[in-house]
């Protein structure tokens, strides 16, 4: 039997000034009215589309490299799920399993890359030599990937250090016509490009070779920006990392010279630099890259800390990343994925990972008390 129709009234997110009353339906998202709804919460809240944590590896856990498994994953996703986090882009696992993932156990469906494709031989990534890169994006396309993870620039390569210092001079790992025929083989068998590109030089070659998204993307320029608005290819900055990384510069043996003024010099550029992606629609995307470490919380304090808008930022989480992952927000019609906060999250980003109320596909998410109070409260 289907569950009641129930109604909610509430400030639509990110952009609404007033409330508005839509319902849910069969699990769907309706602006008709319906007499005889529930009333799903008391009427003065502020309501997102579900939230999106469109750069993160379900399989981390407090190190980016630790060897998990099923077990982590499911415990990230619910993770997750108790933040409002109700999609997510896994982009480079330590395993094949997040491809197998089910749609609908009542946890935050996953976009997944699989193993993240690099040229020089470095755990937990699967080895790519350039002649197989195309082939491997290919394979990874069948065997149910709906992005293509490749590391574009590499620090230290050829030839392999201690600790990945990521930085401006990381070298360009494959040629732009080996990124370009990968995309070809990986849209052709059904799945999308990421290249991990924290210099100037990597993203420039994956934005000509056409691939479908910049990660980190800290040497993009205006020029670069431009390239990205005409050819719909979005970016996740992930700014949120950076004090992780400088944390990282004091404990590594032999910090690259340069890398910390480096890392404080993007950072201070970064506010200009995404405004105007965001005002040439570019899709700019919240991702956490260290979750659980850092929250998609943490992620969009640190965008308003280098000078994006909180509404931008809230968007970027929310009807951007959505647009961009092919997925509806509070559209009619749409899959009910609802997050539901008492206090207006645009006026402080901490209250993004603790609503008052998750739905996700039409049924109300049980909140731990312990989930709600994470971190902020
Ligand atoms: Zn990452």
């Amino acid at each position: 039997m289907a569950a009641a129709p129930v109604h909610i009234r509430a400030t639509l997110l990110p952009f609404g000034a007033e409330p508005e009353s839509l319902w849910v339906v069969d699990g769907r998202i309706t602006r008709t009215p319906q007499p005889d709804a529930l009333e799903l919460a008391p009427p003065g809240g502020f309501l997102a589309p579900g939230l999106v944590d469109a750069h993160t590896h379900l399989h981390f856990v407090d190190s980016p490299t630790a060897r998990t498994g099923p077990a982590v994953i499911a415990d990230n996703r619910r993770r997750h799920l108790q933040a409002g986090t109700l999609l997510l882009r896994d982009l480079g696992a330590t395993a094949d399993e997040v491809l197998g993932l089910a749609e609908d156990d009542g946890l935050p469906p996953v976009q997944a890359a699989g193993q993240s494709l690099l040229i020089e031989e470095r755990f937990p990534f699967f080895v790519t030599a350039a002649k197989e890169l195309p082939s491997a994006a290919a394979s990874q396309a069948r065997a149910g990937a709906k992005w293509v993870k490749i590391f574009a620039d590499w620090p230290g390569w050829p030839g392999t250090q201690q600790e990945p210092n990521f930085g401006p001079y990381d070298p360009v790992t494959y040629p732009t016509a080996t990124l370009a025929s990968t995309v070809q083989a990986a849209h052709a068998a059904g799945a999308r490009v990421a290249i991990h590109a924290f210099g100037r030089e990597a993203a420039a070659a994956g934005i000509d070779a056409g691939v479908d998204s910049i990660e980190h993307g800290w040497g993009l320029d205006e020029a670069l920006i431009d390239k990205m608005a005409a050819r719909n290819i979005g970016w996740a900055p992930m700014v949120g990392i950076a004090p992780l990384m400088l944390l990282g510069q004091q404990k590594v043996a032999e910090p690259l010279p340069g890398q910390e003024d480096w890392i404080r010099e993007r950072l201070a550029a970064m506010g200009t630099t995404l405004n105007y992606a965001l005002r040439h629609g570019v899709a700019v995307l919240a991702g956490t890259d260290w979750f659980p470490t850092v929250t998609l919380a943490d992620e969009l304090a640190m965008l308003h800390k280098v000078g994006v808008s909180r509404v931008d930022a809230l968007a970027m989480a929310t009807t951007i990343a959505r647009r961009f992952l092919g997925v509806p927000a509070l559209d009619e019609g749409a899959p009910a994925d609802l997050v539901l906060f008492r206090a207006d999250p645009r006026e402080d980003l901490a209250h993004v990972t603790r609503p008052e109320l998750v739905m996700l596909r039409g049924q109300v998410v049980p909140l731990t008390r312990k989930a709600a109070a994470r971190r902020h409260g």
